[in-house]
């Protein structure tokens, strides 16, 4: 859809956003002693400065800026364009604005159903009815062949947790069964209802390729995913994009998930019972189960090269001794591209998703280059790429980072801007896991505002985007999200908010509209600032809560 109309008429509330959120006060500025520089330069952070990079970064031009498209390539131009004008410094290899990331594309057919043979018995499975399969590898074919099926519990192996759901049972050549998500009935075990990593089906499917099997089933199941298997279902067929395999990192041959029905079926094949089963596994601890089940199944895929890249920036820090250590700000700007049509419109525009974040990122670099000094550290701009394809971008810097790693100091990561008005509070995705915290607390409440934990822990939003690539490394990371608690209309606009997310969400009407407003966006980017500056000076490097599940790989 085309906006022809323009939308940047004044809105109520619009211009006092800056006035009512702007007062630091002294006693937190003791480590920069800037704090009252920031606040003038974040002024520079307005409504109209973030819709006018969502009007060009969302508009049908970028064709929904799909990875290795020409909206891809014309975000990238965009970003950097706007970089240089801000006066960044090229951040990517040989002075250039972009890191290039190698993506491979692969779309698997299912090319011998799911079949299953145990005591006498046997069942055959329908694709995408009962389960669903793609490569896991870029073999031209995968195939079962009559191998086993072992069920592992969750699936997970957290030594810090003294939780092991293989006790060290050979699985080489087996196809794992295993639950979704992550223990949740002890508050003492894997943070209790709060999903960790070990919860997500990418770790599980990565354990278990590092265990020898050739392939591995998640059992779907609504609560223990946070979606209906119709998600599942509607991902089946579909290009799935990857890096490079690397040397000497096993891959499974197929990644599958079932529905609970075909699980069920599945155990009874070889007389068990799956409820007995997942009781058994939530004690921990409990060896594999040999179900005595043989399954077969085959798949080919198809593979094709895309080339897409990293947008980066640099603002260089002030402060000879500390300038080589960087803060980073990620938001990716890709997006799912031209699709299946929905209502007339297959663009597919993230304009939330995330044309915003990416708006947020350039509005932030526009304040910092007008700080006077520059930050004593380094900043570091980096708009990834192919995020919707498995935070590939992200991926890919952090393992090829333009930077020794231990030099990067934190991560804050936009994805997503609220579009709904002024909230007394924001959110904050992974909250308590790093020093980040505080810091983005003490300067909430500056504002006048508060930092709210995580509102849906089971959902593991901090596994879901960028920062998580950072994480990964053992770069403390923080990630915000708008808040709920609207100062305008409250339970008209958490109603609106909400159904945002049902309704247009991934899909071809997340788009520009007049009755967007980014006065609620504007503070939660001048927070991100603040966080990004106050990090950039502070005398000491952020830090994860001790204990935490990142903290091993710092
Ligand atoms: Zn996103």
């Amino acid at each position: 859809m085309n906006h022809s109309k323009p939308i940047l008429s004044p809105r109520p509330g619009a211009g006092i956003a800056l006035a009512t959120t702007l007062t630091f006060c002294a006693c937190s500025a003791m480590q920069s002693g800037s704090a009252a520089d920031s606040s003038q330069a974040a002024a520079a952070i307005t409504p109209e400065l973030l819709e006018s990079h969502v009007r060009f970064l969302s508009s049908d031009h970028l064709e929904g800026r799909g990875v290795g498209t020409r909206g891809d390539e014309l975000a990238r131009s965009y970003l950097a364009t706007q970089m240089a004008g801000l006066g960044l410094q090229p951040g990517g290899p040989d002075g250039s604005w972009e890191q290039r990331v190698p993506i491979r594309g692969i779309t698997s057919k299912v090319t011998q159903p799911m079949a299953a043979r145990g005591n006498g018995d046997s069942a055959t499975f329908e694709a995408p009815t009962d389960f669903t399969a793609v490569a896991g590898s870029p073999d031209a074919t995968a195939s079962w062949n009559g191998a086993e099926l072992v069920f592992v519990g969750y699936g997970i192996h957290a030594p810090e947790q003294s939780w092991d759901d293989y006790q060290g049972m050979d699985l080489t050549g087996k196809v794992l069964l295993f639950m979704n998500n992550d223990p949740s009935n002890d508050p003492e075990k894997f943070a209790g209802k709060t999903r960790l990593y070990y919860g997500r089906w990418s770790y599980k499917f990565e354990e278990a390729a590092r265990r020898g099997a050739i392939g591995a089933i998640v059992i779907h199941t609504t609560p223990s995913a946070g979606y209906p298997f119709q998600v599942i279902q509607a991902s089946h067929g579909r290009e799935n994009f990857w890096l490079p395999f690397a040397d000497g990192v096993p891959t499974l041959g197929v990644r599958s998930w079932c529905s609970e029905g075909a699980a069920k079926r599945l155990c009874e094949l070889g007389g068990h019972d799956l409820d007995a089963l997942r009781e058994r596994a939530e004690k921990g601890n409990q060896p594999p189960v040999p179900l005595g089940v043989a399954m077969d199944l085959a798949i080919e895929n198809t593979v094709r090269e895309l080339e897409s890249a990293n947008v980066l920036g640099v603002l260089p820090g002030s402060d000879n001794k500390l300038k080589d250590e960087y803060v980073v700000i990620t938001a990716h700007f890709d997006h799912l591209g031209i699709g299946k049509p929905r209502r007339n419109d297959e663009i597919y525009n993230g304009a939330v998703d995330n044309a915003t974040g990416c708006a947020g990122m350039l509005a932030i670099a526009q304040a910092a280059a007008e700080l006077e000094p520059a930050p004593r550290r380094s900043l570091l701009f980096l708009a990834v790429t192919a995020e919707e394809s498995g935070l590939l971008g992200s991926k890919y810097y952090a393992q090829n980072p333009t930077v020794d790693k231990k030099k990067l100091l934190a991560n804050f990561n936009v994805d997503g801007l609220n579009i709904w008005g002024k909230t007394r509070d924001v959110e904050f995705i992974g909250h308590g896991k790093s020093s980040l915290t505080a810091l983005a607390e003490a300067i909430a409440a500056e504002q006048g505002r508060r930092m709210e934990p995580d509102s849906s822990p089971d959902k593991g939003l901090f596994y879901r985007s960028d920062h998580f690539s950072f994480a990964r490394i053992g770069v403390p990371a923080a990630f915000f999200k708008a808040g709920r608690d609207f100062y305008d209309r409250p339970a008209d606009r958490r109603r609106m908010k909400a159904s945002y997310t049902t309704v247009n969400y991934h899909q071809p009407s997340d788009e520009l509209a007049d009755w967007w407003r980014f006065d609620g966006a504007v503070p939660d980017v001048q927070l991100l600032f603040e966080c990004l500056v106050r990090t950039a000076n502070a005398d000491t490097a952020p830090t994860w809560t001790p204990g935490d599940e990142f903290e091993k790989l710092r």
